[in-house]
């Protein structure tokens, strides 16, 4: 029997998904599908969003739009178990926003630790444009339109949901009824996945930062990469002994790599424990462990990219994808705004036509 569980995130259509987006949430959108406590999974494309801050750019988030369906579809989404929807096209979500915008102080929006980093990452100064000020409001709309109990997201959005959570809570203390549901965040268990760093050793791996592999980099750009990562600074011959902690080879090897990566690539070693404990005594060096990174990542993304090779063929298979979806996303919405305005007591019609009988209200409901 289907459970009570409803799954909700996205993305912002701002560039392709990169495999720090796989670890950290992509992955918990997977197993979240089959799992049977899910009721309903929701993806959303948000491009309304990537639009706060890339809105002289629409070309850049229309075109991101389309591929990001597609890293979607390539990772193994499934269509008839997970809604995959966009944004705009659902325009009771900015509805949902206007109300929940008079539940937030203008001091509250500018304290939110993400809102801050991103705003000087952003390098944005005075200028931050209210639209990116206000996204976290809008997230909420995004969160709440299917009264979602489960979101599936990077440790970065933790301050996102709590903002949510707020707005709920006093939402529901306002208006007096139990209309919305204060959601979850769900991490990945592995607390490195979590928040990838980048290839560069940056703390985070990042679109706007562009120290990302793509799920959808060919074997060569993969190569590449993987060949001018970041390591231990420290280690400089092959014979010196080497830090794993802070080695950004070894934590994309400990999201990624399996005991029998090491069967088929490093026999030498049974597991990563046994590499590790060799480069920390010295004498293993950084291009070996490079190139076996490399391996377990090919590997990794061969399947996607056959897939993304797929649906580039079948573009109309991707649209046909998005309509359902967007269907879907559509009645909850309606549904949740209806009860919105009830318990706000601005459902004028359908309370008027309760109160006084009028005529053609029906149309209007
Ligand atoms: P941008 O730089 O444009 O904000 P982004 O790479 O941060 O892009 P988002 O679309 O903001 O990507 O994030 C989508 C989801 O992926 C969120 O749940 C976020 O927490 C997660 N995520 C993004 N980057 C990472 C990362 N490096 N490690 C783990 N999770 C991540
Ligand atoms: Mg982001």
């Amino acid at each position: 029997m289907a459970g009570k569980k409803i799954m909700l995130t996205g993305d912002r259509p701002s560039g392709r998904l990169h495999i720090g987006h796989y670890v950290g949430s992509l992955a918990q959108r997977l197993e979240l599908q089959d799992d049977p406590d899910f009721e309903k999974v929701f993806v959303m494309l948000a491009d309304a969003q990537a639009l706060t801050d890339n809105f002289d750019d629409p070309e850049k988030v229309r075109e991101s739009v389309f591929q990001v369906a597609i890293d979607y579809l390539s990772v193994g989404l499934d269509p008839a178990k997970t809604n995959m929807f966009i944004q705009s096209e659902v325009p009771q979500l900015h509805e949902l926003t206007v109300y929940y915008m008079n539940l937030v102080t203008v001091a509250r929006a500018q304290r939110n630790p993400t809102i801050k980093t991103e705003i000087q990452l952003r390098g944005f100064g005075e200028s931050v444009p209210m639209g990116f000020l206000n996204y976290p409001i809008s997230q909420a709309s995004d969160i709440t339109f299917c009264k979602a109990t489960t979101v599936p997201v990077g440790e970065d959005q933790e301050p996102l949901l709590e903002q949510c959570r707020e707005i709920v809570r006093r939402f529901n203390y306002i208006y007096g009824e139990d209309v919305l549901i204060e959601p979850e965040i769900y991490l990945s268990k592995k607390e490195v996945c979590r928040r990838l760093p980048g290839t560069d050793g940056q703390a985070k791996m990042s679109k706007s930062l562009g120290n990302t592999i793509y799920l959808s980099d060919s074997e060569e750009e993969l190569k590449t990469k993987v060949m001018s990562m970041y390591t231990d600074p420290g280690h400089l011959r092959v014979e010196d002994p080497g830090k794993v902690e802070g080695n950004t080879v070894f934590t994309y090897l400990e999201c990624f790599c399996k005991d029998e990566d090491f069967e088929k690539y490093l026999p030498e070693y049974k597991n990563l424990e046994e590499m590790k404990d060799h480069y920390r005594r010295g004498g293993l060096g950084d291009v070996k462990c490079k190139k076996f990174l490399f391996n377990v990542l090919n590997d990794f993304l061969t399947p996607i990219r056959e897939r993304r090779a797929y649906y580039e063929a079948h573009p109309e298979e991707v649209v046909e994808v998005l309509i359902q979806g967007t269907k879907e996303a559509r009645k909850a919405a309606e549904e949740t705004l209806a009860e919105v305005k009830k318990a706000m007591r601005i459902d004028y019609f359908k309370q008027w036509n309760t109160q006084y009988g009028t005529e053609n209200v029906d149309s209007y409901c």
